[in-house]
């Protein structure tokens, strides 16, 4: 399989009245083509904004980003509208990223207008209809407009929106999050089918580590702006290192009803994103923490093949 993106060192920091707020810090990853990179952590890790850093929806303050095998990191206009085909993007709320002055067909057709892929009028209805029968949208709501879907429906126009331009990577930001539950699974079976129909890409960030379980093959935690462990899927839900990983899991609601309660919950203040000292950012909340933690920033350590975790105490806590 070869590599489609690879991230180096990316860092994303905006400036606000308090001082700089680090909202990525030096993250580093690959992803395989047709492969399923799954990013999770709390609102407010950085993991929505790294999405638009690589998408170029906001400009990186540093590092590296490579597409294809080719630097995107600073691109033309022209460069950019050009990758934007390949790169798109599934939003959290599909009600809040759709036109409500549009209809479906418009919409869902309006890329092939911004590219000229269509001859005529006709020939980008056709294109729309065929991509609405693949997500699974009746021909019927052509002309209907986005207040008169439910929720998974206008979900799957945003699917459809991103299929279109037949992309190799889509960012896909908490695209079940504002979605009923049962609903959730179907947007999830039918991305996992168009996966494997088209070998799409995903980046898919999340809050919500039971969601990206069984899309994912491989999983990235953040927590404030920062990689804290990454392995793949099915290793990272049997061993978690990293002690926030570890409550991530633990918050997963169990199927049984007198399943254990075996949940960590997290105290302590979470550390300010801006103007960040060279430290464990989750110290503050951390029960294992000890004084270097708070002075030493950890780097992220091999624990076992393939499974990096970002902390000075991660052997001694798992007894590895
Ligand atoms: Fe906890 Fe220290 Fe490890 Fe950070 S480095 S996770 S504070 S033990």
């Amino acid at each position: 399989m070869s590599e489609i993106l690879r991230v180096e060192d990316l860092k994303k920091y905006f400036e606000t009245k308090k001082g700089t707020l680090h909202a990525v810090d030096g993250v580093t990853f690959t992803v395989e083509a047709g492969k399923t990179l799954g990013i999770v952590g709390e609102s407010g890790c950085g993991k929505s904004t790294l999405g638009r850093v690589i998408l170029h929806l906001h400009e990186r303050t540093d590092g590296k980003i490579v597409f294809q095998g080719e630097d995107i990191s600073d691109v033309s206009p022209a460069k950019l509208k050009a990758l934007r085909k390949d790169m798109q993007i599934i939003f959290q709320d599909p009600y809040a990223s759709l036109n409500p002055r549009m209809s479906l067909g418009n919409i869902i057709g309006e890329p092939l207008e911004i590219y000229g892929m269509c001859k005529s009028k006709e020939e980008k209805e056709k294109k729309v209809r065929e991509i609405m029968d693949v997500v699974g949208l009746a021909s019927r709501t052509y002309y209907l407009y986005p207040h008169e879907l439910d929720g998974g429906r206008r979900q799957r126009v945003g699917i459809a929106r991103a299929l279109i331009l037949d992309p190799k990577l889509i960012v896909c930001d908490e695209p079940v999050s504002a979605l009923d539950v049962s609903i959730q699974a179907q947007i999830l079976n039918l991305m996992m089918e168009l996966q494997k129909e088209r070998g799409l890409t995903y980046l898919f960030i999340t809050h919500n580590l039971s969601v990206v379980k069984h899309i994912s093959d491989d999983i990235t935690v953040m927590y404030l702006g920062q990689m804290v462990e990454k392995a793949d899927s099915a290793e990272i839900f049997k061993h978690q290192y990293h002690p926030y990983t570890k409550a991530l899991i633990s918050a997963i609601p169990l199927p049984k009803y007198d399943a254990p309660d075996n949940q960590i919950i997290l105290k302590g203040e979470i550390t300010s994103p801006i103007n960040v000292t060279k430290s464990c950012r989750f110290a503050p909340r951390c029960i294992y923490a000890k004084p270097e933690c708070f002075n030493t920033e950890p780097q992220l350590e091999e624990v076992a093949p393939n499974h990096f975790v970002k902390c000075h105490f991660v052997k001694e806590i798992n007894n590895l």
